[in-house]
């Protein structure tokens, strides 16, 4: 039987959710810091930990079959690859900056303006496409100190809190690209079995994520109500408990409704409710 291999980042953002996704896949393998190559113990995959830049090509190439990486890399690196899916963290986006005391008030007023970044394909991209003419200075990393430094007039650099930006004395000005992990891999590897059912395995971790297992107690009276506010993965559970007239309902509910959910059923007689992560879920 044939070993696929998927490559990660060795360390860095990404490596940590990487990890835990294929762990949380079921599979079993040793996360060696020291070694580039981990063989999974029960599915025919071996990881390979490399750095994010790499693995575009990595993947392009077929020395990868698999690949996990920010959407940002793989623009900028203009490989040719398949999108499997993507995995909801690593979430950021790539932003031109400027200094708090700039005077650029548009867009159009980058012309003739110097940009520091460490994406020149995906700023020139994007600057061609809003006609502008700006002086693309590509450097390898600290970005966001160039303008101090009187190396540019503004910025292009990933943004998730801000954070840094402010403490250089820096501000958000227009939004070039939004950016999450996403699974790749090389053309035509969506037809591989062994891909599928782990494409499969990921998405059923993805889903149980999204959503909570819940369990209340009601008093039958009230269950109509209840229900109304419960639209499960099928219909809810209604199970009876040893208390003559009070029923246990179990069912599921995506993460994002819950607060406003729990409140609500509470105000419809819901009693002792329970919220439960899930593992996995399989359709
Ligand atoms: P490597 O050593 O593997 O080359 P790196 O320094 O290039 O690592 P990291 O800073 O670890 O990369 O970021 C990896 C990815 O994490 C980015 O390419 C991006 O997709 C994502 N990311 C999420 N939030 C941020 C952020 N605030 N700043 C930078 N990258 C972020
Ligand atoms: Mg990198």
């Amino acid at each position: 039987m044939k070993t696929l291999k998927i490559a990660i980042q060795k360390s860095g953002r990404l490596n940590d959710k990487s990890v835990e996704l294929l762990k949380n896949c079921g599979l079993s393998f040793e996360n060696y810091k020291s070694s580039l190559i981990s063989p999974v113990s029960n599915f025919p995959l071996e990881i390979l930990f490399l750095r994010d830049d790499d693995i575009p090509e990595y993947v392009q190439d077929g020395i990868a079959d698999l690949g996990i990486v920010g959407e940002n890399v793989i623009e900028e690196t203009e490989v040719a690859v398949s999108y499997l899916q993507r995995l909801g963290f690593g979430k950021c986006s790539l932003k031109i900056a400027i200094t708090n005391n700039s005077d650029i008030t548009d867009i159009q007023g980058l012309n003739g303006k110097s940009i520091a970044t460490t994406y020149p394909v995906i700023l020139g991209k994007f600057l061609a496409k809003q006609n502008i003419d700006a002086d693309i200075r590509t450097i390898s990393g600290s970005v966001e100190i160039s303008p101090g430094l009187g190396l540019s007039d503004a910025i292009c650099d990933l943004v998730s809190t801000g954070g840094t930006l402010k403490s250089n004395g820096l501000k958000p000005f227009a939004d070039v690209m939004s950016s999450e992990a996403v699974l790749i891999g090389s053309k035509g590897s969506e037809n591989d079995d062994l891909i599928q059912e782990l494409i499969q395995r990921i998405q059923s971790v993805l889903r149980a994520k999204e959503t909570k297992y819940v369990v209340l107690n009601v008093e039958k009276a009230n269950l109509p109500g209840i229900l109304k506010l419960l639209p499960g993965v099928k219909s809810p559970s209604v199970l009876p408990l040893a208390e003559e007239g009070w029923v246990a309902v179990h069912t599921v509910i995506p993460e994002r409704d819950f607060w406003g959910r729990i409140s609500q059923l509470k105000q419809a007689g819901a009693q002792g409710i329970v919220v439960m992560p899930i593992e996995k879920i399989i359709l």
